[in-house]
């Protein structure tokens, strides 16, 4: 029996009929995170907050807005200003847009090839608000990805961990649970998803242990973009 398969059962759910693949965007499909961890590290550095590049794998997935309110609580005993917000939310954006162009992770396209030629419907569900890449989805994966098959920041009121985006995904796509899975690489938005009752398969590609993966939740974990395109078949065939 498939992992997914022991998951269904575990939730009572009815057997495997899956329609969509819901995919984060951040680590999953682009390797942005080395980026993000710079421009994160550097912005907090000069608003005076120690952070880590450790600390934005951790808090990865979360709006900008919540990450900048969590230290300012932290750290000052208040929410930021939306002044102060919106401040080092462009400063942060302007640092990742000056260290150049964001590369796919390596088989994301041909992971993306593979499901749509399965007959899956594919979904993006990110925490991100930089248009930017937003933008460059076409340019590096083609059609594969449609307007309003998009999740984003600017479209939630609650960002991951919450449940929101990835339940706002079930009801854009008109699908329940179990027909679904979802892909991610960061703790918060494996929480995400599993509070959203789906079935969760993290791609490591960052640098935190496989553990914090499992412990968020995740169903299954993999190595690399590599290993979860050779072992597809493992997941859905
Ligand atoms: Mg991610």
């Amino acid at each position: 029996m498939k992992k997914i398969e022991e998951f269904l059962v575990q939730q009572s759910y009815p057997p495997l009929d899956l329609k969509a693949v819901f995919f984060d965007m951040d680590g999953v499909l682009f390797d942005s995170m080395p980026f993000h961890a710079k421009a994160w590290t550097r912005t907090m550095k000069n608003n005076g907050f120690d952070y880590t590049e450790y600390d934005v794998y951790l808090n990865e997935g979360r709006t900008g807005e919540s990450t900048i309110n969590e230290l300012f609580l932290r750290h000052r005993g208040r929410m930021a200003t939306p002044e102060e917000r919106q401040a080092m939310y462009a400063e942060k954006g302007r640092y990742f847009e000056s260290y150049g162009e964001v590369k796919p992770v390596k088989y994301a396209l041909e992971l993306l090839q593979k499901i749509q030629a399965q007959g899956l419907d594919i979904y993006i569900v990110t925490g991100s608000a930089q248009r930017s890449l937003l933008n460059t989805l076409h340019h590096h994966f083609g059609s594969i990805f449609e307007r309003e098959k998009m999740v984003t920041a600017f479209d939630v009121k609650h960002g991951k961990p919450h449940p929101e985006p990835y339940l706002m995904a079930l009801k854009k796509a008109k699908i329940e649970p179990w027909q679904a899975v979802v892909i991610e690489n960061a703790p918060l938005g494996i929480r995400s998803s599993v509070d959203a009752g789906i079935f969760t398969i993290a791609v490591n590609t960052g640098i935190l242990q496989d553990k914090i993966l499992l412990e968020a939740g995740a169903h299954v974990v993999f190595p690399s973009m590599h290993d979860l395109l050779t072992q597809w078949n493992i997941i859905y065939d």
